[in-house]
């Protein structure tokens, strides 16, 4: 690709000191060239978010709202030259890279929607308390590789609206679909409200740990999440960490096996199995144990793995070379362990190809069951006893999704109710919006993303608290 990125530091499209290779995770080979920042760059960069707060803070909310809307009106304008890069850097097949673009519109269309009103909290004798929700100043958003544009704008979003300035930093593997997007942003916004640094994993510590970073809005694995978190400690800063995730998926016995096998498929598989909150383990009754797990490899026989860019593609490459060995490692593990019944074998082949593969007949303390694989291989468990199942799906450090699945709505709601994770969703998988708040429990994150919920982490709640000047 012949086509030169650069980032955005203060309005302006910047080289890097050196750059790197973007690899296409369906070729393994480098398909463009990423400018790679250095610390003074990320220093210009926070320095320049910071000096386009005061006047970005004191636009009127309908001023910025309507800026916010131009970015995902040029997003939608450009969303098949996006879907095509993101493919490319990626690896999703093309119809889920568009269906993420037009998402990412979707999502910043929403958030130039909302509002925060001042919220009278008392008006009585003679007492006003109102509470205001100031900006915090500059946020600096850390993603990660496997939906690079969409976890974007659940930052971006939110943090524009309220009036914060920002650095981005996307996932190494793949930067250019946000480069992209600091190209459209350094035609829209004023100089330094959004500014986009590239680095190879080494300088994301300096961003969270800066002295002019007010809030980290992260999302990306347990591991680093717990870096970013203590690194935010020195400056006691305000972060929202979405991070890793381990769902369950509960079959009820009222259900028809067979066509719950194709959701919970459609639930594991998208995206090759690279969601936060894809399905990662399933639970299924004794009874229908043997359906269920025939129709899952019947799916995942007739998958089409193949690249992305190519018309008919179901099911992409893993995204990267770490991530394809992890889930090799985890898989070769679990064939020790369990029965492999579709899949089970790498492609021999240029690129991180790893078909659909279904796993049953392991205990739940197999790494694949414990683990979060993030790729494309599902183990499916038995039960017999809701209480046991229910038990074995809350064992876990992990807290983010999981699903439930049942003819009978009000035992299915009581089951998710006893799920403890951040969202349960009932008879359907990865119902994500931008006006419901997301976040995980224990282990999976800390505060939340989306809806007013999320909004509100990219403020300061400022209470005014006045009585009547007293004579004296
Ligand atoms: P990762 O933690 O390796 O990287 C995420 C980002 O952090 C990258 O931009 C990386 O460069 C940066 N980073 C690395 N070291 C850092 C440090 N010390 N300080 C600050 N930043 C640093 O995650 P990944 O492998 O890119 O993403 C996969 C993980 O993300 C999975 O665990 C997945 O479940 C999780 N995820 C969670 C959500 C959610 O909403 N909860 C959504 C998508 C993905």
């Amino acid at each position: 690709m012949d086509r030169q990125f650069r980032m955005l530091v203060g309005g302006e499209l910047v080289d890097g000191a050196s750059s790197f290779d973007v690899v296409n995770p369906a070729t393994g080979e480098a398909f463009a060239q990423c400018p790679k920042a250095d610390a003074a760059l990320i220093d210009r960069a926070v320095a320049a978010a910071k000096a386009a707060f005061p006047a970005w803070a004191a636009k009127t909310i309908e001023e910025r709202a309507a800026l916010i809307g131009q970015i995902s009106d040029a997003l939608e304008a450009r969303a098949g030259e996006f879907a095509s890069l993101l493919t490319s850097e990626q690896g999703k097949p093309l119809d889920q890279a568009m269906y993420e673009v037009m998402g990412s519109v979707f999502t910043l269309r929403a958030f130039a929607e909302m509002r925060i009103d001042p919220k009278t909290l008392r008006d009585a004798n003679g007492n006003t308390i109102t509470e205001h929700r100031t900006p915090l100043g500059v946020v600096a958003a850390i993603t990660p590789w496997n939906f690079p544009i969409i976890l974007v704008m659940n930052k971006m979003g939110p943090a524009l609206i309220t009036g914060n300035t920002m650095v981005i930093k996307p996932a190494p593997t793949t930067p250019l679909t946000t480069l992209l997007l600091g190209e459209i942003c350094a035609q829209i916004l004023p100089a330094g409200v959004v500014n986009v640094v590239c680095d190879q994993n080494d300088l994301g510590a300096l961003l969270t740990s800066h002295k002019d970073v007010a809030k980290v809005a992260f999302t990306g694995s347990t591991a680093t999440g717990k870096k970013v978190m203590a690194s935010a400690a020195e400056g006691v800063k305000r972060v929202t960490l979405e991070l890793g995730g381990n769902d369950a998926a509960i079959v009820l016995d009222d259900v028809d096996a067979r066509q719950v096998a194709r959701k919970v498929y459609g639930g594991a598989m998208a995206n090759a199995g690279q969601i936060c909150v894809a399905i990662k383990r399933a639970y299924v009754p004794a009874s229908m144990y043997e359906d269920f797990c025939d129709e899952l490899a019947t799916l995942a026989k007739a998958a089409v793995v193949d690249d992305g860019a190519k018309q008919g593609t179901t099911v992409g490459p893993i995204q990267n070379r770490m991530q394809f060995e992890k889930v090799k490692a985890l898989l070769e593990d679990a064939k020790a362990r369990g029965t492999v019944i579709a899949g089970g074998e790498a492609f021999d082949r240029p690129g991180y190809f790893m078909p659909p593969t279904i796993v049953r007949d392991l205990d739940d303390d197999a790494p694949l069951v414990r683990e979060e694989q993030f790729g494309p291989v599902l183990p499916v468990l038995k039960y017999t006893e809701i209480d046991d199942v229910i038990a074995r799906a809350n064992d876990s450090d992990m807290g983010l999704g999981g699903t439930v699945w049942g003819r009978d709505l009000d035992r299915a709601t009581a089951v998710a109710k006893r799920i403890d994770t951040g969202t349960v969703w009932v008879n359907q998988y990865l119902a994500i919006d931008a006006n419901i708040p997301f976040r995980g429990s224990k282990q999976s994150g800390l505060g939340g993303e989306l809806g007013e919920a999320g909004l509100h982490e990219y403020t300061q709640p400022h209470i005014i608290n006045a009585v009547a000047y007293e004579e004296a």
